[in-house]
């Protein structure tokens, strides 16, 4: 399509849509004028690609994930369509201005953080890659509260996303399946001696699915994205009559679960869980029987991946469906299922290990149940006298009562992988180590990744732009080329071409600040960053002492040579999590204070922005020049804004945690601030028990001077928030060692003040980042998925009017 074809289009479409003229036309009916043109155009790549699997008998990959955080598709959509400047020049020429269809977007937002973003990171990579795959999850009705701050406190407001309809959707009501929850089950003999359950007194609802298109770079490949909503089957209308019951049934995809890194020990958590999982593996199943194929091989066609424990019950699921409704036996049925499936763990914190109780998993879906409870007994039985029986007792998926999620998908799959080298290695060697006895083979590392061509191409347009002026743009097809970048670290036309991309970026941020939150901020100050889910491990906490420090150092000594500083923050506090609310209290009264001291010369600002999410992001990322990555060690499995970040050109603060390590091979100790514990000494003073944080508070008259200003009144209105941060650190003997940590922290600190004045030098280390972010593409990431786990390959795109194989050395 071209610029002239298109405008027709746009005319027409808008005139049978809405029976209107572009100057009438408000920007959402623009907005879903130019997203039916779009969604009706990549329809035939789908249903092709779709079609092309299925002729070709391609094995097919599904991410079960309850989480998906795709934030906006708009301009995503354009970019892989290869459409993104051809229509902001024909919007234009119409009087249009794309970004401000773009604005009129909601930000979809069914995931809490990380986990989420991966899962959307992923379908975007997949696709781009040709492979067949695709996403399974839940279609909340709300997504992710929305955040705003009144008098410094989180307060929480729904997420009506869905309220104008969502373009990118289609509802396929031909594909719904039924779900059974409840009652009671009981094993008869059937006509031919088959055991064969009987369910008495449950309820069924039905699942019916949505279908996103997840368009693949410039490749003519659309997969899909399928995500369940529940209803009541008609049917069953009239058991269902009263508002509570509906209620009941309505709830289960109505809100997603906002805790992030926590178990949510509830009833309606556990059904949501089941719910898409039975309606994804039956959906499966069928597609399967379609394709005309014994069960035997079943493994050679299907591959199902569970995103972290929420997923777990594939395993019990498949087994139900292959023993009680196909009627396979249960050896045979295990050996497809663990072939069939593979697990990727997310965090190695306690808490976050899900559990649940065996009345209430009874309650919910007592047939599974039942089949865990079988593979349990012969788990114990196939290891009792081969394995020690206390290993066994550990490694067993019932235990005191109680359901292990993690054990079940271990037990369950052919492969357990962590997200980060470090982190597969913690599995091995500690967290999962019982299990890495019995099974060495099944575990491996994916290091996380992201998906580029959105945190580099869409987010950071100027950036793009002297790349591609500079390296050409076989990097936007394929990220590794990024590395093209290195042969110009002494090249001063584009370090300085940079600096002025990121000054342009800055300036832009500058203006965004201004006008939610009426600070002003220069440009010229550094821009220090931190965003992601606020949470204790990850310790905005010490970035927030180390501020106070720094104010405190300029309020002595006003001439102290240090270079203005921005310190943006971007946070959301689950809830229900008290201490996290408090930790977002304190930094936005410390930003009261700071930020209105006329005595300090402006040489500090903290920017606390609401709402951060995907859109937000991608404003914050291009216009950083530092990266936070802070967390204890040993406690972020991976990360993935340090890559994001990085990709765009800031210089990382960070622990050897997670991928931080890995980002520290890729750029050298030399263009990173390293600081603090390693994973060894956490887990010796875990060993030894010889931490004692009240001893520092003591002894060092810095940290004894920070800490005071949070109960005496210096940061104002923290009275009680103030107190119970004191507390944490001292009474509670600071869990994640803020304190241990703070003095190396602000010399790595001082070290970026220092470093970010030689500019030239600075520049370099920022071309240096950007240079060696490639290897974090989640191209690579699924490319390894691909090969390693799911035994997938990636298909070449169908004939089209592109031609063929455009990009077959890509996709290869
Ligand atoms: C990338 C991303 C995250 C993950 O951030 P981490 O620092 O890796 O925890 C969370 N939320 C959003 C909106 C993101 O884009």
């Amino acid at each position: 399509m071209d610029k002239k074809e298109f405008k027709q289009q746009f005319k027409k479409r808008l005139a049978e849509k809405f029976a209107m003229e572009v100057k009438d036309a408000s920007a959402t009916e623009l907005y879903q004028t130019l997203g039916s043109i779009m969604t009706a155009h990549y329809s035939q790549d789908w249903r092709q690609t779709w079609q092309d699997y299925r002729d070709q008998q391609q094995k097919q990959a599904y991410y079960f994930s309850i989480e998906f955080l795709p934030g906006k598709m708009l301009k995503s959509n354009l970019l892989n369509m290869g459409w993104l400047e051809m229509i902001e020049e024909a919007l234009q020429e119409m009087g249009i201005s794309l970004d401000e269809l773009a604005e009129v977007e909601p930000d979809m937002a069914l995931g809490n953080g990380g986990l989420g973003r991966l899962a959307s990171c992923f379908m975007d990579s997949i696709a781009s890659c040709g492979l067949p795959g695709n996403g399974n999850g839940i279609r909340y009705e709300y997504g992710l509260f929305k955040q705003r701050f009144v008098d410094g406190y989180q307060v929480e407001l729904p997420d009506e996303w869905l309220q104008k309809g969502n373009i990118w959707e289609i509802r396929k009501e031909s594909k719904a399946v039924d779900v059974h929850f409840g009652g009671n089950v009981y094993l008869q003999e059937d006509a031919n001696g088959l055991l064969k359950p009987v369910y008495e007194n449950g309820y069924t609802v039905r699942a019916v699915p949505y279908d996103t298109g997840m368009v693949g770079y410039q490749n003519n490949i659309v997969n899909t994205m399928r995500l369940w909503s529940v209803e009541i089957p008609a049917e069953e209308e009239d058991r269902y009559r009263s508002i509570e019951d509906r209620r009941m049934i309505e709830d289960l995809t109505s809100v997603l679960y906002p805790d992030d890194s926590n178990e949510a020990g509830r009833k309606l958590r556990l059904s949501q869980e089941y719910f898409f999982v039975s309606a994804g593996v039956q959906s499966i199943l069928r597609y399967y029987k379609q394709l005309g194929f014994s069960y035997d091989q079943i493994n050679q066609y299907i591959a199902i991946h569970i995103n972290d424990t929420h997923p777990a019950m594939c395993v019990a699921e498949f087994m139900r469906l292959l023993v009680d409704e196909e009627g396979l036996p249960w050896e045979k049925a295990w050996n497809l299922t663990v072939k069939v499936m593979s697990y990727t763990n997310h965090t190695i914190m306690a808490e976050a290990l899900e559990k649940w109780s065996i009345p209430m998993m009874k309650e919910v879906c007592p047939r599974i149940y039942q089949i865990i409870e079988e593979i349990d007994r012969r788990f114990v039985n196939e290891m009792t006298g081969v394995q020690p029986a206390d290993l066994v007792e550990r490694t067993r998926i019932i235990q005191h009562g109680q359901i292990h999620m993690a054990h079940l998908a271990i037990i369950g799959s052919h492969s357990t992988n962590g997200v980060a080298k470090l982190h597969s290695d913690l599995l091995k060697s500690v967290v999962l180590h019982d299990f890495y006895v019995l099974y060495p083979t099944r575990f491996n590392n994916k290091t996380n990744g992201i998906a580029q061509r959105r945190w580099s191409q869409l987010a950071n347009r100027s950036m793009t732009k002297v790349l591609n002026d500079t390296i050409g743009n076989s990097w936007n097809s394929d990220p590794k080329d990024i590395r093209l970048l290195l042969n110009y670290v002494e090249d001063d036309q584009v370090l300085d071409a940079l600096a002025d991309a990121k000054h342009e970026n800055k300036v832009k941020l500058a203006e965004y600040i201004k006008r939610v939150k009426g600070i002003e901020v220069s440009p010229e100050a550094i821009f220090d960053v931190q965003i992601k889910r606020l949470h204790a491990y990850k310790r905005q906490l010490l970035n927030l002492l180390h501020i106070v420090k720094l104010y405190f150092d300029l309020k002595e000594n006003p001439n102290l040579p240090i270079h203005p500083r921005v310190f943006i923050f971007g946070a959301k506090a689950a809830p229900s999590y008290h201490y996290a609310k408090s930790v977002i209290k304190a930094i936005n009264e410390a930003a009261n204070l700071i930020n209105n001291d006329k005595s300090i010369n402006d040489k500090l600002k903290i920017v606390f922005l609401e709402n951060y999410n995907v859109t937000l992001a991608e404003r914050i990322i291009p216009a950083a020049d530092v990266s936070e990555q802070i967390s204890l060690a040993s406690k972020e499995a991976s990360g993935t804004s340090n890559m994001k970040l990085m990709l765009n050109g800031a210089v990382t603060v960070a622990t050897l945690d997670g991928a931080n390590i890995e980002i520290r091979d890729a750029v050298g100790d030399e263009n990173i601030a390293i600081f603090g514990l390693t994973e060894t000494e956490v887990y010796r003073y875990y060993q030894e028990h010889n931490y004692n944080s009240a001893e520092l508070y003591h002894n060092d008259p810095v940290i004894h001077k920070v800490l005071n200003a949070f109960v005496d009144g210096t940061i104002p209105n923290i009275a009680v928030e103030g107190q119970e941060i004191l507390d944490s650190l001292i009474k509670y003997n600071d869990e994640f060692f803020v304190l241990r940590d703070f003095a190396a922290y602000c010399d790595a600190q001082e070290s970026i003040n220092e470093a970010y004045q030689d500019r030239r030098r600075w520049k370099q280390i920022s071309l240096l980042n950007i240079a060696n972010a490639g290897r974090f593409s989640s191209d690579e990431t699924v490319k390894r998925y691909a090969e390693d786990i799911w035994q997938i390959e990636p298909v070449f795109a169908h004939n089209s009017e592109r031609g063929a194989n455009q990009h077959g050395a890509y996709l290869l």
